[in-house]
């Protein structure tokens, strides 16, 4: 009982949310009413993804007369990894569902003819439009606000309102990330292609749970940092210092974990590729793979300090580059101010989600204003 007692202390910790003991008992009790499902009741469609990891295609349910209409579904072909990917998915429908892609079922399949084991996961199909193909239109922010306020709107284009589509989703991808963070996960591969525009909700959801880790079991806490995409990993690397010992067993990890993510503070690598995400929204030149690539480089020459980068950059700047830090300095400088306590180059300088959540920049009312406005 003590032990346990001290667990549970453990698990009222700032930061690691309460709701260690519904893991075990919703697991099991949802196992035993929800439907299951294998290969061979599911009809494949297009191709949405392919990675190294596995692939990605639209689906939908072989027969089932009430299933609303073909390839209303997601599924992933995922090798070895697709086993903690399913147990990311499980636990976030059950502690942040909002979070994420709305995750229906997974499990092995073997029957494959390779030989190989294949993991199957099934989403619901949430929309057409990640962030990064929305981004990349010539219409971005206003096709967003399009999408969300789902008509068009007749207020004259401008900074001011660019700025509020912009918070708008500032604070959807920082209410989804405060979520997963609550839930003691660590996504580690944000960008604009693992953000998806949920038709249904209109709102921003986070997909790819692939290369996330549970700090609180110790599920994949060895960081696999071959996986981690380059163009918006923090400076770190690593989410946890290399001085923590590698691979606790379960319960071991189960009870240091809230400790570690003090020491660690782990989440602050999600906030570190958000930046970047609020960065390129601001600035379109910085929206290619190229030059985000190159705006490292020059912010590593800078040592990571935004500050010193924009010293440099903006006393040549072109119109474009120059109309990104109006828009960031409107009201007081309040959004340049958030965008640099996230870009920083030591993680405990940078704001929690939850922190972010709370800054001055989102005070102002964001796109529902602007729909009432009129
Ligand atoms: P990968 O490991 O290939 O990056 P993702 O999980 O990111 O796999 O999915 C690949 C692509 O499939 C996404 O970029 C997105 O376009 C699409 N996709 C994934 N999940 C969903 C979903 N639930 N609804 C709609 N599209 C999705
Ligand atoms: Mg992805």
């Amino acid at each position: 009982a003590l032990a346990l007692g001290a667990v549970s202390y453990l698990w009222a910790t700032p930061g690691v949310a309460p709701g260690f003991w519904d893991m075990f008992v919703l697991a099991f009790v949802e196992r035993l009413f929800r439907p299951t499902y294998r290969k061979d009741d599911f009809v494949l469609g297009k191709k949405l993804g392919e990675g190294a990891f596995g692939v990605v295609y639209r689906a939908s349910l072989a027969k089932k007369p009430s299933s609303k209409k073909a390839g209303d579904l997601v599924l992933k072909k995922a090798t070895e990894y697709g086993a903690v990917e399913i147990w990311m998915n499980e636990r976030v429908r059950r502690a942040c569902a909002n979070s994420c892609a709305d995750f229906v079922y997974g499990f092995l399949e073997t029957s494959s003819k390779k030989g190989g084991e294949e993991y199957w996961l099934i989403w619901r199909f949430e929309g057409e439009a990640t962030l990064s193909d929305l981004m990349l239109s010539k219409d971005f922010p206003y096709n967003v606000e399009a999408m969300i306020l789902g008509e068009d709107e007749n207020l004259p284009k401008g900074l001011e309102r660019e700025n509020r589509i912009i918070q708008t989703i500032m604070r959807q991808l920082l209410f989804a990330l405060d979520g997963l963070h609550s839930t003691g996960i660590v996504h580690r591969d944000i960008k604009p292609q693992n953000i998806i525009f949920s038709e249904g909700s209109r709102t921003f959801k986070i997909i790819d749970l692939g290369a996330a880790a549970d700090l609180r079991v110790g599920i994949n806490y060895i960081p696999k940092e071959f996986l981690l995409d380059p163009r918006y990993t923090a400076p770190e690397q690593y989410i946890m210092s290399t001085q923590t010992p590698s691979a606790p067993s379960v319960p071991v990890a189960t009870a240091l974990s809230p400790v570690l993510w003090q020491l660690n503070l782990p989440d602050r690598f999600d906030i570190y590729s958000s930046g970047l995400i609020f960065l390129q929204m601001a600035f379109p030149a910085l929206r290619t793979d190229s030059s985000l690539i190159q705006f490292n480089r020059q912010l590593k020459r800078c040592d990571y300090d935004l500050v010193a980068w924009r010293k440099t950059v903006e006393p040549r700047a072109n119109n474009e580059l120059r109309r990104g830090f109006e828009l960031l300095d409107l009201d007081e400088g309040i959004g340049w101010e958030l965008l640099t306590s996230m870009v920083r180059y030591k993680a405990r300088k940078r704001t929690s989600a939850k922190a972010a959540l709370a800054h001055p920049y989102f005070d102002r009312e964001g796109l529902l204003a602007l729909s009432f406005m009129q």
